[in-house]
């Protein structure tokens, strides 16, 4: 394999720092060229230290003298601003640039590194969920990958190698059920932030974990998919598997499924778009079937998960109706974030914003832009007027 040379949004975080294992491992493979961050600017250094890259962005303006101090003197361009990530990910240094920052904010550099020509290793969904056609179609049109990161969707990319894509009839889309998998409406209402955070079978960022807790999760993923692998809504179905072994299904023409398993660990998803359509040998733990008897599956509980009936709403609207979900639900696990809102309310928070903007039938890139700026000030205001009856029922 020729060596790639990556640049990696959001390096700081969980999937950012398990990509960063990975190039470890197989340094003769990857050169890193660039490397972000929002914050984080201790963690930056340190990464930066150690794989040299041509050039860091810390989006916070404030961080970036005490980046730039460090990293100036090894020759290390330092760059700062929201604005630098679009701008550095049309270097000509870069083949594959690595999404892996949270949101909405992830949109317009992933668009700037499609428009000039490199190829995606797509942690960040919410692009999809926000503007997944207008993605797919920019990616067709300037020949350039778009790889799956997420497991469920690398587990579908995977299952469709060698296949003809008409001979498809639906995927599966595996859900662990999260940590209140089972519960009832009631008691998810008095649901803490801690418990929240504690999922099951995965570590990863905070938002994430907010939105498996929620089923949002698997929401923006059937987005995903759809637009991903270009299906009709009802092409996708979720099926709970709290074990979270199988990371999708694909099921064809002939009744036959075709499944992706393995032990869940972000790292193979992130490996296998890194080196697609290569397989890399590693170290990582194998699955023992022995510690695995019994995989099991259950319907989603969409009536006490509203949130992933809402996604499917939203879907099935289409337009600009998924931006504004998208836009909702990050206002909402913010302010369930800063305790300023409950569990539930969430749903209430995306549910009201979904039926106030109005709606744009094929919206471009600007209509995206104008309507998540709307959907997240009436979902903010939406949470300051429940905030005080919220605390006070706390
Ligand atoms: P995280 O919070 O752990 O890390 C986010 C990274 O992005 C950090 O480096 C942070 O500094 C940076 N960042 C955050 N906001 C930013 C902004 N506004 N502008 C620029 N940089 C910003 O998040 P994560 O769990 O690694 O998730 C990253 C993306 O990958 C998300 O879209 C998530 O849905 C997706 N994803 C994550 C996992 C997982 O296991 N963590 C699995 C599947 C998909
Ligand atoms: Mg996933």
């Amino acid at each position: 394999m020729k060596k790639k040379r990556i640049a990696i949004l959001g390096a700081t975080g969980s999937i950012g720092t398990q990509a960063l294992s990975v190039v470890r491992e197989h340094r003769e493979l990857f050169d890193v060229e660039v490397l972000t961050a929002a914050g984080n600017a201790t963690l930056l250094i340190e990464q930066a230290m150690e794989f040299l890259p041509k050039v860091v962005v810390i989006t916070d303006e404030s961080k970036r003298a005490a980046v730039d101090e460090v990293l100036g003197s090894k020759g290390i361009e330092v760059l700062s601003g929201q604005q630098a990530l679009e701008e550095v990910v049309q270097r000509p240094l870069i083949d594959i640039v690595l999404t892996a920052l949270v949101g909405f904010a992830g949109l317009k550099p992933t668009i700037a590194a499609i428009k000039s020509g490199k190829n995606i290793a797509l942690a960040n969904k919410e692009t999809l969920v926000v503007a997944g056609e207008l993605i797919m179609k920019l990616a067709e049109k300037n020949e350039v990958a778009i790889l799956p990161v997420d497991s469920e969707h690398s587990a579908i990319y995977q299952c469709l190698v060698g296949e003809e894509k008409s001979t498809l009839e639906k995927i599966y889309l595996t859900a662990s059920g999260g940590p209140f998998r089972g519960k009832d409406a009631t008691s998810l209402s008095t649901i803490t932030k801690k418990e929240a955070l504690m999922h099951p079978n995965w570590v990863m960022g905070q938002k994430i974990t907010i939105d498996s807790a929620s089923l949002m999760n698997k929401g923006l993923e059937v987005i995903e998919a759809k637009w991903l692998f270009g299906l009709d809504v009802d092409q996708i179905e979720v099926v709970v598997h709290p074990q979270s072994i199988i990371h999708s299904l694909v099921q064809f023409k002939d009744g036959s499924l075709k499944a992706q398993m393995g032990l869940p660990d972000m790292k193979l998803p992130i490996q296998y778009a890194l080196t697609y359509p290569g397989r890399l040998a590693n170290t990582f733990e194998r699955f023992d079937f022995l510690k695995h008897p019994c995989l099991s599956f259950e319907q989603p509980d969409t009536k006490t998960f509203a949130n992933l009936a809402l996604a499917f709403d939203a879907l099935r609207s289409g337009g600009n109706m998924p931006c504004v979900l998208n836009a909702a639900n990050e206002v909402a696990v913010a302010a369930f974030l800063r305790d300023e809102t409950g569990f539930r309310e969430m749903s209430t928070i995306i549910s009201e914003t979904l039926q106030k903007i109005p709606f744009i039938a094929s919206p471009k890139l600007d209509d995206y832009l104008q309507t998540d700026k709307e959907a997240r000030l009436f979902a903010e205001q939406l949470v300051t007027k429940k905030k005080k009856v919220y605390q006070i029922e706390k």
